[in-house]
């Protein structure tokens, strides 16, 4: 495997990624083009975008947020910009009480309206359960759920700006330039928040799920997104982006709350506390796949804001990427599932490009030089045979 020779990330990773001729990777590219722009001129386009707008919808703005750092951050901005901001919602059943918390007080230390969309338990069971069977992914009920009903409520509303934060796959893997002021579409979220699934394919004989079930995961149809001219911003095309940053925002100016345990997956007290999975076993299921974690991911942002370096870094993924956390006997009982079956599922999804089996165990390369063995290959269990 070739590892980007200033971060850490692999050649093959779920987000695309590229090598230069000196053998650094796309993202440490864009990361270093980021510290390149003038950002208060692109403050002031965004102002200039804003006064567009301004005053020609229900709202001025629809933010879709989680109550993490970067949803405060982009209150904030709309805050100071005297925008009047519509916040949405999408809560997937599993937030961790400190994110629920910083959640709903959004409404209070900002003053905005808020919808928040609570899908019923038992669909979101079902789709948890799909969601790893067919996508390999327990949590694509939340990135269906969290980029596609702002999207209905911009139409709803007739609100033309909906503020995007930062776009994924650009901050950790440059897959585009922030001199693209590329826009939220359709096509992105099918394509890279959804990773080609769509709710039709979780219409599903097993779960008994319907249509009707799943209106809330139903991108809005293209004739009314064109009449309202909706437009999806990502905010860090027109802002610099830093997690730690917004963290610190938010917490003097706001109250907003980190973790208050710390988590086994990563060394972050920042990072997605509204879902007490995204950091631990939905975020090991990407180990499954792909080798790598957030220890990789947390470490790799670190390194390029020159907080960590690089041999820090590596000593984050040696303790943290392989890590099959805690938090998986809950989701276990949450949706009726034996370990038994996890495993066997989860083996199906490794990536054959990262994982080898030798002497019945899966062995893969590491970003320190030297393979290792991760654990035995699961027999078909009894209940599949
Ligand atoms: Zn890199």
């Amino acid at each position: 495997m070739r590892y980007c020779n200033k971060c850490l990330f692999p050649a093959v990773a779920l987000t695309p990624i590229t090598f230069d001729e000196e053998g650094a990777c796309s993202g440490c590219r864009g990361a270093v083009h980021k510290k390149q722009i003038d950002w208060k001129q692109r403050e002031k386009w965004f102002v200039e975008l804003c006064e567009e707008y301004r005053g020609t919808g229900d709202y001025d703005c629809i933010l879709p947020v989680s109550g993490g750092k970067d949803s405060y951050f982009a209150a904030h901005v709309c805050k100071k910009l005297g925008l009047r901001a519509l916040m949405v919602t999408y809560h997937g059943n599993n937030y961790l009480p400190e994110g629920e918390s910083n959640l709903f007080k959004m409404k209070d230390v900002f003053k905005f309206d808020h919808i928040i969309f609570h899908p019923s338990t038992d669909v979101l069971i079902k789709l948890n359960r799909l969601g790893l069977k067919i996508a390999g992914d327990m949590n694509w009920q939340n990135h269906c759920g969290i980029f596609t009903y702002p999207m209905q409520m911009a139409v709803k509303y007739k609100v033309p700006l909906v503020f995007w934060g930062d776009h994924g796959f650009t901050e950790q893997a440059g897959m585009f330039s922030h001199n693209d002021f590329f826009e939220y579409t359709a096509k992105d979220r099918h394509e890279h928040a959804l990773h080609g699934f769509d709710w039709y394919d979780f219409v599903e004989d097993s779960e008994k799920l319907t249509k009707e079930d799943l209106r809330w995961a139903i991108y809005p149809e293209d004739e009314a997104v064109m009449k309202v001219g909706v437009r999806g911003i990502f905010l860090s095309n027109y802002f610099y982006y830093d997690g730690n940053l917004h963290a610190r925002i938010a917490q003097e100016s706001y109250g907003w709350e980190t973790a208050r345990r710390p988590f086994e997956r990563t060394y972050r007290l920042i990072s997605n506390l509204d879902d007490m999975h995204e950091n631990g076993m939905h975020d090991y299921l990407k180990f499954v796949k792909v080798g790598y974690g957030r220890g990789t991911d947390h470490a790799n942002y670190d390194i390029r804001l020159g907080l960590m370096t690089r041999d820090e870094g590596i000593q984050m993924v040696r303790k943290y990427d392989h890590v099959k956390s805690s938090d998986l006997r809950r989701w276990l009982d949450y949706v009726s599932m034996t370990e038994e079956e996890f495993d066997y599922i989860s083996d199906s999804f490794r990536n054959e490009r990262v994982w080898r089996i030798e002497n019945g165990q899966w062995v893969k390369d590491n970003v320190w030089g030297t393979p290792s063995a991760y654990g035995p290959v699961y027999n078909k269990p009894s209940w599949a045979r």
